[in-house]
């Protein structure tokens, strides 16, 4: 079905830049805009557009039209329902729930996104969440920038790489007038984002994940467990085989065949028992009543790490020792990126469902879209009086 569209006699178009009436320049040649399907037939409209030139500015422009956003083929309405759906599922279902191209409903999310964009507060970002996931298994990082300000949770942005070069280019997209306003960032240890954090945002303050701190902890007392599983079998030992969980979890949360298989092994004076306790320990220092205790205890935390003889607990030990300060700023700033996890797990499902993603502009462009809490295209027309 085509519904041709005319322009009233003697109306005068509209300029999309400064939307005001101006004088018809020339008309263009008849286009025609794809329209939500109706009783199941596909509707196209169908005009004429008209080139304005208005007073304020100057050059002759596409006249402003009412179903119209930039130059996609597609009218709002149908980009707002594209675009809403591609929030919840993949494009490729978008694109037969709709009958269209995938392209279009790129095209959709490209116009809605940038609609969005154009519309986004961010003057009061005060506090960032900085991390990083992997795109197509572990080949290729990403890393997102979240705001995490209670009741605020979006992604800001998201960029190719986790390198000083890719965060410099989170900031140099930022500016230095809104960077200037970051009160505190969370993130990994990772020397890379620290280096470019203190060069683009010096007075922000950096407080290190407790969730990344205990993964890194997570991972030493692992590395303890597996080498010496290894000794204990050679001497035809097992006591160690399948105990990877019990020492990941804490005591609390162990099922009750774990817990007697824990105790078993508590007995046996183990390295791999030591090491979690020394990891255990750790939280003693988030537990601290104020920053001087827990840098008391941080001192003492780390002179038990370094002098445990287990060498994974003496590297990360020394990385937690050498960051100290980012560590103790938990005490002035209390942010953590909890609500990061969510928020990149959520990423990751919108990435596997689409299969990982053949480029990185489609994987920024789909993560943007749904978890920046854009604004959409209204789905009524906007009509400019
Ligand atoms: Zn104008």
């Amino acid at each position: 079905m085509i519904i041709p569209v005319y322009a009233r006699k003697n109306s005068r178009p509209i300029c999309p830049i400064c939307g005001r009436k101006g004088s018809i320049y020339d008309t263009s040649k008849t286009r025609s805009w794809r329209h939500l399907e109706g009783f199941g037939v596909r509707v196209m409209i169908e005009y004429a557009p008209r080139r304005v030139k208005c007073r304020c500015c100057h050059k002759p422009v596409t006249e402003q039209m009412p179903w119209n956003l930039g130059k996609c083929r597609l009218t709002l309405p149908l980009i707002h329902q594209l675009a809403f759906w591609a929030r919840e599922l993949s494009w490729g279902q978008v694109a037969r729930l709709f009958g269209v191209d995938w392209s279009q409903v790129k095209a959709a999310v490209e116009d809605a996104v940038q609609f969005g964009l154009e519309r986004r507060d961010t003057d009061e970002v005060t506090l960032l969440g900085i991390d990083e996931i992997s795109r197509r298994k572990g080949h290729k990082y990403r890393t997102q920038v979240y705001e995490i300000a209670e009741g605020k949770k979006r992604l800001l942005w998201s960029g190719e790489g986790r390198s000083k070069e890719t965060l410099r280019e989170f900031f140099h997209y930022w500016g230095e007038e809104r960077s200037r306003r970051i009160q505190g960032v969370c993130c990994d240890m990772w020397n890379p984002y620290i280096t470019v954090i203190q060069e683009c945002a010096p007075q922000a303050v950096i407080v290190f994940d407790k969730f990344h701190i205990v993964k890194h902890l997570n991972e030493a007392v692992d590395k303890v467990r597996r080498k010496e599983a290894a000794i204990l079998q050679s001497m035809n030992d097992e006591s160690l085989k399948n105990t990877r969980y019990i020492w990941l979890k804490n005591p609390e949360n162990l099922t009750a065949k774990q817990q007697i298989k824990f105790h078993q092994l508590a007995a046996k004076n183990l390295k791999t028992q030591r090491a979690y306790e020394i990891k255990r320990a750790f939280q003693a220092i988030w537990d601290s009543p104020d920053v001087e205790n827990a840098e008391f205890a941080l001192k003492q935390w780390f002179w038990w790490a370094s002098h445990s003889g287990l060498e994974p607990f003496q590297k990360t030990g020394w990385q937690l020792y050498n960051n100290k300060e980012h560590i103790l700023s938990y005490f002035f700033l209390p942010i953590n990126n909890s609500v990061v996890e969510g928020m990149n797990n959520k990423a990751k499902t919108i990435i596997k469902r689409a299969y990982g993603f053949h480029t990185a502009e489609t994987c920024k462009l789909a993560l943007i879209h749904c978890m920046g809490n854009l604004e959409l295209p209204d789905i009524e027309p906007q009509i400019h009086k």
